[in-house]
């Protein structure tokens, strides 16, 4: 197998090779958590999910990390003007740390619903204070920054790299610094490592150079460094965060080492609602919460959050996505008609005779398989891939079409399924066999569902650690004959006593 991998760094697609065989340092950064998360978030984690994914399936031992900015993300990601979190917890009344501490929870809880993964590691910006501090004094020892104003500097003419990535020089930046530059500057272009708080400012820490807090870039380049090495394989991000944010951490992470920092730079694009930018002053920002349980102006219903992943896949990452009710109504439909063609064979599984799988079927699976792998290698093209699980569907309704199928070929176009849909696209779910009714292959499919909607509210029930609501629905199936198994995975079937 051999991915390639756009490379924002190189402009090109290339080979993907990590630097220790067999094994990805995979970096991206994570959310400001002062706002629940919207649609750009989902583009984001969605896609860099499937990334992990996928490496993990061709066989790569993938650690993760993902960030949780909960300081010193300032206004405009310039380095004046005040802290969004900051102004966050003022609105609602709380210390900062608590608003942080709410709106993890919210995001975790949006992406657990899309399905992605958790990051193996999501380490806090206020966790890592020391670590920062510890990078801004290398960076002064080897002269790579100033201390002006009680704030420490990044002195971009020491670095002559910067601007590679975004490709801009320092010339344009000067031109195009969107704030009042401070006067403790050298340079327009230099950005904060380390700001001076004022007495009453909320968040601060003791430093070398009195009382302040860091700036937002530095936390990527420290926890980045601490959990994956000096030099990781695969950085992700936003497209907006190649300039300023990007550009700024490899500078402050090449100067402290002085070694290449990032191998794989891996940029997705955008997201618009009806043709525009997504903006609170335009009415069409739109929380993934709205999106699958409170509903929006700007939609007709609720929808699933792996519609929404669904939607997200049919496109490619590094294209933008518009979104609209129409587009999300779409892969809504498409959704259901993977989900209940897994249903349907999973149902068909249990009264089918035992048998091996019918040898015409496996050849034409593993060419499915062998085609999704083609395109997933393609820099990841996912609409692609997604158009294969389709062909899955298809494939499905001609078996499904005709008598006397062995369970052994049910069992296989299951397996398909679970590997490309569920274990690489995040689309096809374990749990399906519970909607299913257990397998029995009854004529009424709603107690399956029923017993569906219950261990979904239990599964809720556990993860806000109310064990004892979680326990109660268990026990009251079990008083009915029906019992809830949980699996290794997370999943949970059920049967009858
Ligand atoms: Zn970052």
């Amino acid at each position: 197998m051999s991915l390639k991998l756009y490379n924002t760094l190189s402009r090109n697609i290339q080979q993907f090779e990590p630097l220790n065989e067999g094994r990805v340092g995979m970096y991206v950064c994570g959310p400001t958590v002062y706002g629940h998360a919207h649609l750009g978030h989902a583009k984001s984690y969605v896609s860099f999910d499937v990334l992990a994914r996928y490496l993990r399936y061709i066989g790569y031992a993938v650690t993760y990390v993902q960030n949780i900015t909960d300081v010193g993300h300032l206004t405009d990601d310039a380095d004046e003007g005040e802290d969004k979190l900051i102004n966050q917890a003022k609105k609602e009344f709380k210390h900062p740390m608590a608003v942080a501490e709410a709106y993890t929870a919210s995001y975790f809880e949006d992406m657990d619903a899309m399905g992605c993964v958790r990051p193996d590691i999501s380490p806090r910006a206020t966790g890592h204070i020391p670590e920062q501090i510890e990078l801004v004094r290398k960076l002064m020892e080897k002269g790579y920054a100033y201390q002006a104003g009680g704030s420490v500097y990044f002195d971009v003419s020491r670095f002559d790299r910067y601007g590679k990535l975004s490709g801009r020089n320092v010339e344009d930046m000067q031109a195009g610094a969107r704030v009042d530059v401070s006067k403790d500057k050298k340079h327009p272009a230099d950005f904060a490592l380390w700001k001076k708080a004022e007495a009453n400012h909320i968040m601060q820490w003791n430093s070398p150079w009195g009382m302040g807090y860091p700036g937002w870039h530095l936390e990527c380049s420290a926890m980045s460094m601490k959990y994956l090495g000096k030099t990781i394989d695969i950085h992700g991000g936003g497209i907006e965060n190649q300039f300023p944010h990007h550009e700024c951490e490899i500078a402050q992470s090449e100067a402290a080492n002085g070694v290449q920092f990032v191998r794989f730079w891996v940029h997705h694009n955008m997201v618009t609602v009806n043709g525009q930018k997504m903006g609170k002053s335009l009415n069409n920002f739109i929380t993934l919460k709205q999106l699958f349980k409170e509903g929006h102006e700007l939609l007709s219903r609720k929808y699933d959050p792996l519609a929404v992943r669904q939607l997200i896949l049919q496109s490619h990452y590094r294209s933008p996505i518009d979104f609209s009710d129409d587009a999300i109504a779409a892969a809504q439909s498409g959704y259901d008609r993977i989900s209940q063609a897994v249903v349907a064979i999973r149902k068909n599984i249990a009264g089918a005779a035992d048998g091996d799988a019918d040898e015409g079927i496996v050849t034409e699976l593993n060419g499915l398989k062998d085609k999704f792998e083609q395109a997933m290698n393609d820099d990841l093209n996912t609409a692609v891939a997604l158009s294969i699980v389709f062909e899955l569907v298809k494939l499905s309704g001609r078996v499904l079409g005709k008598d006397g199928n062995s369970a052994g070929t049910l069992r296989a176009i299951d397996d398909m399924f679970s590997r490309l849909g569920g274990d690489v696209l995040g689309i096809v779910k374990d749990e399906y066999v519970q909607a299913a009714g257990g397998g029995a292959g009854g004529e009424d499919e709603l107690p399956g569902q029923l017993v569906g909607i219950l261990i979904e509210q239990r599964k809720e029930a556990r993860a806000r650690k109310d064990f004892a609501a979680g326990d109660a629905i268990r026990d009251r199936l079990a008083e009915l004959g029906v019992v809830l198994e949980d699996k290794p995975g997370g999943a949970t079937t059920w049967r009858r006593k």
